[in-house]
């Protein structure tokens, strides 16, 4: 068997006639910046999500700094975040010529410990920025009691958690902000870049729509220095499209996983833990093992392909050097980094499949024992 990890062109061919008339209808339009397809976009993301406001834009890198830019946040401001994530949630961070301010995980969800998180609160904390990681929102009343109790803000890397609920809310209708990411592996991809950012403050909302073009607030007028940071008309058209069957495809990435930890579970691995307060967009099902070298290899030669969400996590970074932690400062996202490995996830893995991958995968630790 050969396995795809993401399976985008199963995807695609599957709603094939649809996003390509979608697309065919902006060629057509040529509107290809802002116009219709933008417009109708934010306003399905906005029913989906709940969430007042939803603003499209160039990626999930860009709606952080959005975020982070409506939010005024100035050089040597702090925004305390995790350190296992993509690199762009410290990143953007960084770029605004703020400090961030790692906090180790817990060990359960591999989120950011929220209860690490006060003793690293100072008067130039600005913000709080959990990530939502493989899918399932951090703990979110501890996070949003924080901040109020300190009145900071929480800007939500929801960049792989689309659909996902805390609470029963999604987890684009929490926090200050919330953004995601449409990056083709994302749980709703489209075929390129692009993100948004969500909000519940209309100032707020108005304020990142004028920053996304340049800080406008008319034509060649400009209140704010913004960016070049809209989302294709095209690349919105078919996100559009794939919005519409997102619950169905949501419902069977959560139907994959819990097939996974079925066949799984009492096989003395870790397992992912959802939280009984959360639910998980599944942007990845990833389990801890030794020797994770040797197992991927194994897997790779039966046709299983295997990642690593992430290798090293953002404190070790050499682009990080200059905030001065070292190896040993936060243990649990330095052990979780040596031996998470993800493994296939996308909606439309059979049974037969599945079946495939776990036998194999066990068959590859028994060795190891
Ligand atoms: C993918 C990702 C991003 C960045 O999104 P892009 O659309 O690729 O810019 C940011 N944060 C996290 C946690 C991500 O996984």
């Amino acid at each position: 068997m050969n396995i795809d990890f993401a399976n985008l062109q199963y995807q695609y061919q599957l709603y094939k006639k649809e996003i390509d008339l979608a697309m065919q209808g902006v060629l057509d339009s040529s509107a290809y910046i802002m116009g219709d397809a933008v417009t109708s976009l934010e306003k399905n993301l906005e029913d989906f999500t709940g969430a007042k406001y939803a603003i499209s834009c160039s990626s999930g890198t860009d709606a952080l700094l959005l975020a982070m830019m409506a939010l005024d946040i100035k050089p040597d401001d702090e925004i305390i975040t995790t350190p296992f994530t993509f690199i762009a949630t410290a990143e953007t961070i960084a770029l605004m010529y703020a400090k961030p301010v790692f906090v180790d995980i817990d060990e359960k969800t591999y989120n950011i410990d929220v209860d690490k998180i006060e003793e690293r609160i100072t008067d130039k904390t600005k913000a709080i920025m959990p990530v939502s990681l493989y899918g399932q929102p951090a703990n979110m009343d501890k996070i949003q009691a924080l901040a109020t109790k300190y009145n900071i803000k929480v800007i939500i890397d929801g960049a792989q958690s689309f659909g996902s609920t805390y609470n029963g809310k999604t987890d684009s209708n929490l926090g200050d902000i919330s953004t995601t990411s449409f990056f083709p592996a994302k749980p709703l991809g489209c075929f390129g870049d692009g993100g948004a950012v969500f909000v519940s403050d209309e100032a707020l909302a108005t304020k990142m729509k004028s920053l996304r073009v340049h800080g406008q607030s008319k034509r060649y007028h400009h209140k704010y220095i913004g960016m070049g940071g809209r989302m294709d008309a095209l690349q919105c058209a078919i996100v559009d499209v794939k919005l519409k069957y997102y619950s169905k495809d949501l419902a069977l990435r959560q139907e994959v996983a819990s097939k996974y930890t079925k066949a799984l579970e009492d096989k003395d691995l870790i397992l992912p833990f959802i939280d009984k307060n959360a639910t998980s967009a599944y942007a990845q099902y990833s389990i801890r093992v030794q020797n994770r070298d040797a197992i991927q290899a194994k897997l790779k030669a039966k046709g299983i392909p295997t990642a690593v969400h992430y290798p090293m996590p953002l404190h070790l970074q050499e682009c990080f050097e200059y905030l001065g932690y070292k190896k040993g400062d936060f243990p649990i996202a330095e052990l979780v980094s040596s031996e998470i490995m993800s493994l296939p996830m996308n909606p439309y893995l059979s049974d037969a499949e599945i079946e495939y991958i776990t036998q194999k995968l066990l068959t590859a630790i028994k060795h190891w024992r």
